[in-house]
C-alpha cells in the first residue's frame, strides 16, 4: 500500500515548512524507502513562471521545463526524488483542468462543484505524483497556513484520503510556531489555535513540528500534547540552527521523528544511513577558510530571490572546506567609480545572477567591467552572462550602445537579442526556452576543466540569446565562445580571455547543485575565489 504524508502549516508563513517536509523525505530515503515530493501552492496562478521574485522568491525550473515554487529546490537539495511538472500543484492548474473538462461536456450535465470535482482533481494529481510502482511514500507540502480560504479544497481532499484509504495510509504533520515573549517564555496558544482550526475541518494532526528559538522543554511538550491530542513523543522541536539548514534532518532523527512516522504508517525499513549526510554537515560547521563572494543583482533585499544560487555557493564551499561570506550588492546603487571600488575591492569573487527587465542593468555592466579589468573571478548566470557580453561589446569592441533588445529595442548593436522562436510570442506564461538541454563545450577552457566532460546537460529559462550576428566579431575581439548547442545554433557559455576565471553561462547550474554533489562550476568558482584571495594575500 502506498502511503501519503501531508505537511501543513499554522500560525504564520515562512516557518520552513519546505525544509521540514524535505527533511522527512531525506530521512525516509536514508532508510531505503522510495519517496516523491509534492508542493501544493494554493494561489490561482497556473505556475510560478509569471510571478515576480519579490512575491514568492525564485522560480525553480525542473528538467521538463516546469516553472515551479522554490520549495522544489529544497526537495532537490535534500532528496533524490525526481521532480517535474507532476510535483507542483496549484489552484490555477486544478481549475484549468476541471474547466477544460466541463467545456468538453465530460461532466454529463452535472453541476460542477468544489466538492467533489475540484477535490477529485486534487487527489488525481497527488496519486499521479506517486504512481510509479516502486514509490512507498508521497510527501505533500500544503502551502499557506491552515485557515486560508485558498487552502481549504486541498485540506478537504486530504481529509477524503483518510476516509478512502484508511488511517494507516495517511499521516498529518503540522508545523507551528512557538513565539518567545519578553522574559524568554515560549507561548503555546497560537499552536493550540492552529491545531483547533485543523480539527475543525476534520483533520487531527499525528505529529507536530514546533518552530522555536531553542529545544522545547518537557513541560511545554506536555502542555502542547494535552491541548492538541498529539502524543508527547510526537511533539518535535524544530529549533533554530546556527550554522546550516542541512542539520535539520539530523535534529529530527535525534528526536526519532523518522521512527514515529514509520510506526504510525505501519511501514518497515532498514536503519537510517546518515553517515554521509552527517559528514557533510560537519564539513560545513568546521570550514577551514572563508571567502567573500559578492552577488550583484537587483532582487537582493529578499534572500529567497536567489535561493538556489546562495545554496549552490555553499555547496561549492563544501567542496573546498570553505565558508562563503555573501556580500549582497544592489546593482542599482553601483553608479559611481568610488562606490564600485568600495563595494568590489574587498571581494574574492563576484557573481551576477539571472533576472528580467532593465532596472539595475547599468550597475551590473559596471561591476562586470570592474571584475574583468581587476581580474576578479566572475561568474555570470543567464542574465549575468548576457551582461558580460554587453560589457565586452561596449568596452572591448567599442560599441558604446551595445545592449540587449530586452533593455534597448532600438540599439544599433543588439549583441543580445530575442531568440528566433520568441519574436511572435504574445502569451508570457511557460513560453520561454525552458528546461534541460545539451551543451557542447570547447576543450582547454575553464568550463571544460570544471566539468571534465565535453557534453553536459543543464536547465534553461530565457527568451534572449547572444546574437549570432555579432558572435564572430565578439570572438575576434577575444571573447571565448566556450559552449554551444549541439548544432552550434546558440551560444551557451562564454569566457573572458586573459582572465583567471571569467565564466558566463546561459543556463542555470544552481538548480542541480546539492550539498552531497556540489555543482562543478560552483566548486570551480569557489576555487578561483580562494586562489584570488591567496594571490592577493601573499
Ligand atoms: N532576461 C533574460 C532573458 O530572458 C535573462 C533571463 C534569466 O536570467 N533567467 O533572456
Amino acid at each position: 500500500m502506498k502511503k501519503y504524508i501531508f505537511v501543513t502549516g499554522g500560525v504564520c508563513s515562512s516557518l520552513g515548512k519546505g525544509i521540514a517536509a524535505t527533511s522527512i523525505g531525506n530521512l525516509l530515503e536514508s532508510r531505503g524507502l522510495q519517496i516523491r515530493m509534492v508542493k501544493i501552492d494554493p494561489y490561482i496562478n497556473v505556475d510560478a513562471g509569471t510571478m515576480s521574485p519579490y512575491q514568492h522568491g525564485e522560480v525553480y525550473v525542473t528538467n521538463d521545463g516546469s516553472e515551479t515554487d522554490l520549495d522544489l529546490g529544497n526537495y532537490a537539495r535534500f532528496t533524490n526524488a525526481p521532480l517535474g511538472q507532476v510535483n507542483s500543484i496549484t489552484t490555477g492548474q486544478v481549475y484549468q483542468e476541471v474547466i477544460k473538462r466541463e467545456r468538453e461536456g465530460r461532466y454529463l450535465g452535472r453541476t460542477v462543484q468544489v466538492i467533489p470535482h475540484i477535490t477529485d482533481e486534487i487527489k488525481r494529481r497527488i496519486f499521479l505524483a506517486g504512481h510509479d510502482p516502486e514509490v512507498d511514500v508521497t510527501i505533500i507540502e500544503v502551502g499557506g497556513t491552515v485557515g486560508d480560504i485558498e487552502s481549504f479544497p486541498f485540506l478537504e481532499a486530504a481529509r477524503h484520503l483518510i476516509q478512502e484509504l484508511g488511517k494507516e495510509q495517511v499521516l498529518f504533520i503540522h508545523l507551528t510556531l512557538l513565539p518567545e515573549v519578553a522574559g524568554g517564555e515560549l507561548k503555546t496558544k497560537p499552536t493550540q489555535h492552529s491545531v483547533k482550526e485543523l480539527r475543525a475541518i476534520g483533520i487531527q494532526p499525528d505529529i507536530l513540528v514546533c518552530r522555536a528559538p531553542y529545544a522545547l522543554e518537557q513541560d511545554i511538550i506536555r502542555k502542547i500534547s494535552l491541548f492538541t491530542n498529539v502524543e508527547k513523543r510526537a511533539v518535535i522541536s524544530a529549533y533554530d540552527v546556527k550554522s546550516t539548514i542541512y542539520e535539520i534532518p539530523l535534529i529530527f532523527h535525534e528526536q526519532k521523528l523518522d521512527e514515529i512516522v514509520l510506526e504510525k504508517l505501519n511501514l518497515q525499513s532498514s536503519p537510517a544511513q546518515l553517515q554521509q549526510w552527517s559528514k557533510m554537515v560537519d564539513t560545513i560547521k568546521n570550514a577551514e577558510q572563508e571567502i567573500k563572494i559578492g552577488i550583484v543583482g537587483k532582487y537582493i533585499e529578499l534572500h529567497d530571490s536567489y535561493k538556489s544560487i546562495y545554496e549552490a555557493l555553499c555547496h561549492g564551499g563544501i567542496a573546498h572546506k570553505t565558508r562563503i561570506h555573501l556580500e549582497k550588492i544592489d546593482s542599482e546603487h553601483l553608479d559611481t567609480e568610488e562606490k564600485l571600488a568600495r563595494q568590489l575591492d574587498p571581494l574574492n569573487a563576484l557573481l551576477i545572477p539571472g533576472g528580467f527587465g532593465q532596472r539595475g542593468i547599468e550597475g551590473m555592466i559596471q561591476a562586470a567591467k570592474y571584475a574583468r579589468e581587476h581580474k576578479i573571478p566572475m561568474f555570470g548566470i543567464c542574465l549575468g552572462m548576457q551582461i558580460m557580453v554587453i560589457e565586452y561589446a561596449r568596452h572591448v569592441l567599442g560599441y558604446s550602445d551595445g545592449d540587449s533588445t530586452e533593455f534597448s529595442p532600438s540599439t544599433s548593436h543588439p549583441v543580445v537579442s530575442l531568440l528566433e522562436e520568441q519574436i511572435d510570442v504574445k502569451m508570457y506564461g511557460g513560453t520561454m526556452r525552458l528546461g534541460r538541454s545539451e551543451t557542447v563545450l570547447q576543450e582547454e577552457t575553464h568550463i571544460h576543466r570544471c566539468y571534465g566532460a565535453k557534453v553536459v546537460h543543464e536547465r534553461h529559462r530565457h527568451r534572449y540569446e547572444v546574437s549570432n550576428t555579432f558572435r564572430e566579431e565578439l570572438g575576434q575581439a577575444g571573447l571565448v565562445i566556450s559552449g554551444v548547442t549541439p548544432e552550434g545554433a546558440l551560444v551557451e557559455s562564454i569566457e573572458w580571455p586573459d582572465h583567471p576565471w571569467g565564466v558566463g553561462v546561459q543556463f542555470h547550474p544552481e538548480f542541480t547543485s546539492t550539498p552531497i554533489n556540489p555543482h562543478p562550476l560552483f566548486a570551480g568558482f569557489v576555487k578561483a575565489g580562494l586562489d584570488f584571495r591567496n594571490r592577493n594575500e601573499t
